[in-house]
C-alpha cells in the first residue's frame, strides 16, 4: 500500500462562484502541481463538468471522482461523490427535480459548462447556488441509494454546515465522513470541533480559485489510487486508512 493525496473537494467554472479559470484541463494540471493523486469534482448542485474533468484527468493519470455539493433544504451543505459519472448525473436529476429558481449571473455569477478541450459546452440557467427542498436525511439516502460517498462538507464554517446550521450532527444522519476546512488543521479536527468523533474527517481544499486547489488535502493508505479504496479507507479495511 502507498499514501495517495486526495483532495475531494474543488469547484470548476459551472460553480457561480467559481473562478473562469477553473477549466477541466487546468484544475487538473494544477492539481498535478500539486502533487494530487485523487480529486473529487463537486460544484454546486451539479455535476455536469465532472465527465469533462474526468476525461482530463484520464489523459493526465489523475484519478477524478465525479460529485456534486449539495444544498439541502437547511442549508446544509453535503458532498455526494460517486465511483462513476452514471450515478453522479442520476443524483443531478433528483438534484435538479428538487432545485427550484434560476440564475442571475449578474448577481451571483456565470456557470459555464466546459468540456475536455477547455471548450464552452453551454451555460447552465438554473440557481446551482441555491438550496434544494430536499432534507438532509433524503439527500444522503439518494447518495447511498446510488452507491455513493456522503461527507458533511466543511462542519467548522460558520454557515452552511451541518453543525452550524442544525446545531449538532443528527445521530441518526449516516455521513460517510466529515470534512473540515483548510482553516482547522486535520491533526487537530476532533479536539477543535465537538461532535464529529464517531466519524472519519478528512480536509479538502473547497478551491474555487486554480490558486486554492490542493491548498490542503488527505493523505490516504490506499492499495491504488481509485474512489473503491476510498470507501475501504473510510471503513479502515485492511490496513487502509487516513494518514494524520
Ligand atoms: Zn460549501
Ligand atoms: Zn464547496
Amino acid at each position: 500500500m502507498d499514501i495517495y493525496r486526495a483532495d475531494l473537494h474543488i469547484h470548476s467554472c459551472l460553480s457561480p462562484c467559481g473562478d473562469w479559470a477553473m477549466s477541466p484541463r487546468d484544475i487538473v494540471a494544477r492539481s498535478r502541481e500539486k502533487g494530487l493523486h485523487i480529486i473529487a469534482i463537486s460544484d454546486h448542485n451539479s455535476a455536469e463538468n465532472a465527465g469533462a474533468v474526468m476525461a482530463a484527468g484520464e489523459a493526465a493519470g489523475v484519478c477524478v471522482i465525479p460529485g456534486l455539493e449539495i444544498c439541502s433544504r437547511e442549508e446544509v451543505h453535503v458532498l455526494g461523490l460517486f465511483e462513476n459519472l452514471g450515478q453522479a448525473l442520476q443524483m443531478q436529476e433528483t438534484v435538479y427535480a428538487h432545485l427550484p429558481g434560476s440564475n442571475d449571473p449578474e448577481l451571483w455569477g456565470d456557470q459555464v459548462v466546459a468540456n475536455e478541450k477547455n471548450e464552452v459546452v453551454c451555460e447552465n440557467e438554473r440557481l446551482l447556488i441555491g438550496a434544494t427542498t430536499l432534507w438532509l436525511d433524503a439527500i444522503v439516502d439518494a447518495v447511498h441509494s446510488l452507491d455513493g460517498l456522503c461527507i458533511a462538507a466543511h462542519v467548522d464554517r460558520p454557515s452552511y454546515s451541518v453543525i452550524s446550521n442544525l446545531g449538532f450532527i443528527p445521530p441518526d444522519v449516516k455521513f460517510d465522513a466529515i470534512e473540515v476546512s483548510f482553516r482547522v488543521p486535520l491533526a487537530d479536527a476532533y479536539q477543535q470541533v465537538p461532535g464529529i468523533e464517531r466519524f472519519p474527517c478528512i480536509t479538502s481544499s473547497d478551491a474555487h480559485f486554480l490558486k486554492d486547489v490542493g491548498r490542503v488535502s488527505t493523505a490516504f493508505r490506499l492499495e491504488s489510487p481509485v474512489f473503491g479504496e476510498i470507501r475501504r479507507a473510510l471503513l479502515g479495511v485492511e490496513g487502509r486508512r487516513i494518514e494524520v
